[in-house]
């Protein structure tokens, strides 16, 4: 594993960890460019959980503080939970991330594996890699806390495929 992955996916759980104290489902990001962290995001009670994801705030960071929104150097979002489909689109929409790094790959709401050949043209030139399995033992840990801890009517199904992935059924 990249040390430098490690390195950022630390910072991301850091973020997550601050998600967890909050009571919701503990996700953190982070976006580096040019070996800079610029952006930092996570989970907050009271955002909408549909709209207010880690990975949005720390893209919106990083395209304000980036050198412009527009153009710039390569960007890489490092997320502790697989990106859903709206912050994987997001990710293609702004033209500039690059890669997409994360630790634990969600099988209920992961959004990464959308196939490059149904996109049209402009989503297709901006395609990011995606790779997962980056320090996904410690933030598997982290989402089991959450679901022992958890009353949140969203999250009751026990047969949630994230909530199975977290509790290691
Ligand atoms: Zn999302």
């Amino acid at each position: 594993m990249s040390e430098v992955h490690k390195k950022y996916m630390q910072l991301a759980i850091k973020e997550a960890e601050k998600a967890l104290v909050d009571g919701v489902l503990p996700v953190g990001a982070i976006v580096v460019g040019d070996g800079k962290v610029v952006g930092r995001g996570r989970r907050r009670a009271g955002d909408h959980p549909y709209l207010d994801h880690a990975e949005i705030g720390a893209m919106r960071e990083a395209l304000q503080t980036a050198s412009n929104s527009t153009e710039g150097p390569m960007l890489t979002l490092y997320s502790t939970l697989e990106p859903c489909l709206m912050c994987f689109a997001t990710a293609l929409n702004t033209r500039r991330i690059g890669n997409i790094i994360y630790a634990v790959e969600d099988p209920y709401g992961g959004g990464t594996s959308l196939p490059q050949s149904v996109l049209t043209p402009r989503y297709k030139e901006w395609y990011p890699k995606a790779q997962g399995g980056v320090m996904r033992e410690e933030v598997i840990k982290l989402l089991r806390k959450f679901f022992m801890a958890t009353n949140d009517p969203y999250w009751a199904n026990p047969e949630n495929p994230l909530r199975k992935l977290a509790e290691n059924r």
